[in-house]
Order: C-alpha cells, then structure tokens, then sequence
C-alpha cells in the first residue's frame, strides 16, 4: 500500500495464559477501505478486534492507526468507534439524542452538531423519525440508529463485530447493502467481524480468513472464492469439491479410480505429494452423455433449489457434487432417475490443487 495505511498491525499475537488465540500477524488495512475478518467461531477474531481498539493488549506486537504507534493510546483516545450485535441504546433518548451523544459530550456547537446529526440520520435513512424513541423503532431501525452513532464522530476506523446477528435474514440482506453503500458514502474504513461467508463476500474490499488463530488468506471476494488457498479456505467460503489426489508428476495429479483429472497446479509440490483438487460445483459440467475428458458416473442424489439442481455423483470412489442451473438442465438429465448413468466434466482452469491438510 504506498499511502499511510488506516491500521497496520506487526507481529500482533495474544495468549491467554498458554492458550495461544492469534498467532503473530502483520496485516495493512487501506483507508476507506471495507475489511472483513472472516471465520468459524472460536477462531480469534473478536480478540484481534479487540487488540485493535485497545480493549486487549497485545502479548507482543504494535498497532499503528494512521502511521502512528497506539500501543499506549486508551481506547478512548483512538480515532476509532464500534458497533456491536448488541448496541445499547439509551431508552429514554428521541432517536436524535441517542445520535447526538457523543458530540454533545465534545460539547460540538450547536450547529455543527444538528448539521451533523441530521447528516447521520439520511446517512441510514432514518430522517423521518428524529423524534421516536427506540422503543417505538423496529429491530433493524434500531440497527440503523446505532450506525448512525458510531459514524456521526467522523472517526477514521469503525470497527463492527457481527452487527447484524440479531437480525432476520430478509433485514440481514438488506442492511448488508445499506453498510456497504454507507460505508462508501461516508468513506470511513471498516472493519467488519463476521462468521458469515457470504456476509463478507457481499460487502468487502478484502476479506481475512482466520482459523485457529491463524490469518490463512487476505484477498479480494472473487480472488478468495476462485483461487483459495488452501483446503480450509476453499471449503469454508462456498461449497467446494475436494478431491483427494496424488501428484503424478509435477504438474499432472491423479484420482484413485478416476485416473489423471484436469487441475492447475501453482505450488511446487513432489511427485507423490498428496493433494487435494479443489472445483467448484458450479464449475462442473453435468452430461448424459460421454463427453471429451468426462468421467463416468451414477446419480446418487439429486435436489431442487429453485433456481438451481443440485446432483450428487459417484465416480470411481468418489462422491461428487455438480450444481446445474434450472434453466440449463436438459430435457435428458432432467428425467434421469437417481441411480441414472451421468458424466462429469470440469476445465483444468477449475480445478486447483492445494496442500491437503
Ligand atoms: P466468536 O465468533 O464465537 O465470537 P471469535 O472468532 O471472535 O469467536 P474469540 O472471541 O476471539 O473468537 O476467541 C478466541 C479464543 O480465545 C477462544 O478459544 C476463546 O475462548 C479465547 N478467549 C477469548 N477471550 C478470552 C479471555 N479473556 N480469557 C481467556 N480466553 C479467552
């Protein structure tokens, strides 16, 4: 990143007692940029978090927010604020007052604070309803007054820990798009903790992908979900094949009972070396048919999503999955009964090879 990155992290790392839950890490976060950190739970996102507003101190390592050094800055004094699954509002405030709080500690002027207040509240379109109290709100409204709290200091980092967990999932959806547009009008970095893959998927600039302490792959969303890189990432991100393989020669790999599949080797790995082969079910072809470098196959489940099938085949001694959009599904794949004779194809662009473990 050539411009002062918004938080730069060296060597962070936190133990508790022997229990190590983040594992050194150095990590940039760019201005204005929407950076999620992503992983099941347990993995030690919250902790980072933490380490980043001050709340926990580091076991070793340094925080710069904006090119200087916060290790001794209090939480209260970083350009930062947060936002939590369970904000607390203050009940007996009007929405305006909830947001105003914290200029009106900065004894802000007067006008500076309305200007600023009523800015926040179009910012989540919240501009209607200055003068309800919380109680009088819905759920994902109360969400939004919250937003509207944290952004209306200007800080140059919100930071937000699965803002959107108490939430159904048609308001999920909808909020995700809102953060995300609100995060670029404002223009203020976020960093956005979520156990949510396609939460992080829709909304991020880049994504962490964290497990067991360990920040395993930091890429864009198209770049995490097309080339993972590694067996936890490809199949904690989407649903992914992994076909267990061995390297045959340095960039041809082998299937017990399929023979040499199609993949794309990237790392140098032994002849020998076990693998995996990573592909994508939508990646697959699905034929009733022979086709060139197809593999034969029976249907052993099939399921309708709607818009998509999703197919279950046996090949060889593997189990895999194909995804086939409704619309794409021929006349002659559609009539075939589980238990019916099929081919599976993918192109070597879809197939990557990864370490398996
Ligand atoms: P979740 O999504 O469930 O919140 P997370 O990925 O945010 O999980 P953390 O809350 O960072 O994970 O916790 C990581 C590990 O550190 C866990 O094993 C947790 O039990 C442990 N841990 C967190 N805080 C403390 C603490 N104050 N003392 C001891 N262990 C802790």
């Amino acid at each position: 990143m050539t411009q002062t990155s918004a938080v730069r992290l060296r060597g962070i790392t936190k133990s508790f007692g022997s229990n190590l839950v983040v594992e050194p890490l150095d990590l940039e976060i760019g201005r204005n940029e929407f950076f999620s950190i992503l992983g099941p739970s347990g993995c030690g996102k919250t902790t980072l978090m933490r380490m980043i507003t001050g709340f926990e101190t580091p076991t070793a390592g340094s925080v710069e927010l904006d090119g200087k050094t916060v290790d001794r800055v209090p939480t209260r004094q970083r350009d930062l604020n947060m936002l939590f699954q369970s904000y607390a509002l203050f009940p007996h405030l009007s929405v305006y007052e909830n947001v105003a709080f914290e200029l009106r500690v900065r004894k802000t002027a007067k006008a500076e604070l309305d200007r600023r207040v009523r800015e926040a509240l179009a910012l989540v379109r919240l501009e209607d309803f200055p003068q309800r109290k919380p109680s009088e709100l819905s759920g994902g409204q109360r969400q939004r007054v919250a937003l509207a709290r944290a952004v209306v200091g200007r800080p140059a980092v919100v930071l937000l820990d699965e803002p959107l967990g108490a939430l159904d999932q048609k308001l999920r959806k909808e909020m995700q798009f809102e953060l995300k547009r609100m995060q670029r009008e404002v223009g203020i970095t976020f960093i956005y903790v979520t156990h949510d893959q396609e939460e992080a998927l829709t909304m991020s600039d880049r994504i962490a992908v964290m497990s067991k302490g360990r920040v395993l792959q930091v890429a864009g969303p198209t770049e995490i979900y097309d080339a993972p890189n590694s067996r936890f990432v490809a199949s904690f991100i989407g649903s992914c094949n992994l076909i267990d393989a061995v390297m045959s020669s340095a960039d041809t790999v082998e299937v017990a009972g399929l023979g040499p599949v199609p993949a794309t080797v990237t790392g140098g790995f032994a002849t020998g070396t076990q693998v995996v082969v990573a592909v994508r079910p939508e990646r697959m072809t699905l034929t009733d048919r022979p086709t060139e470098g197809s593999f034969a196959g029976v249907i052993s489940e099939r399921v309708f999503l709607g818009d998509e099938w999703t197919y279950h085949v046996k090949t060889g001694g593997t189990e895999l999955t194909v995804r086939v959009p409704s619309g794409e599904t021929s006349a002659a794949l559609a009539t075939l009964p589980e238990g019916g004779q099929v081919w599976v194809s993918w192109p070597t662009a879809a197939g990557r090879v990864l370490p398996a473990d």
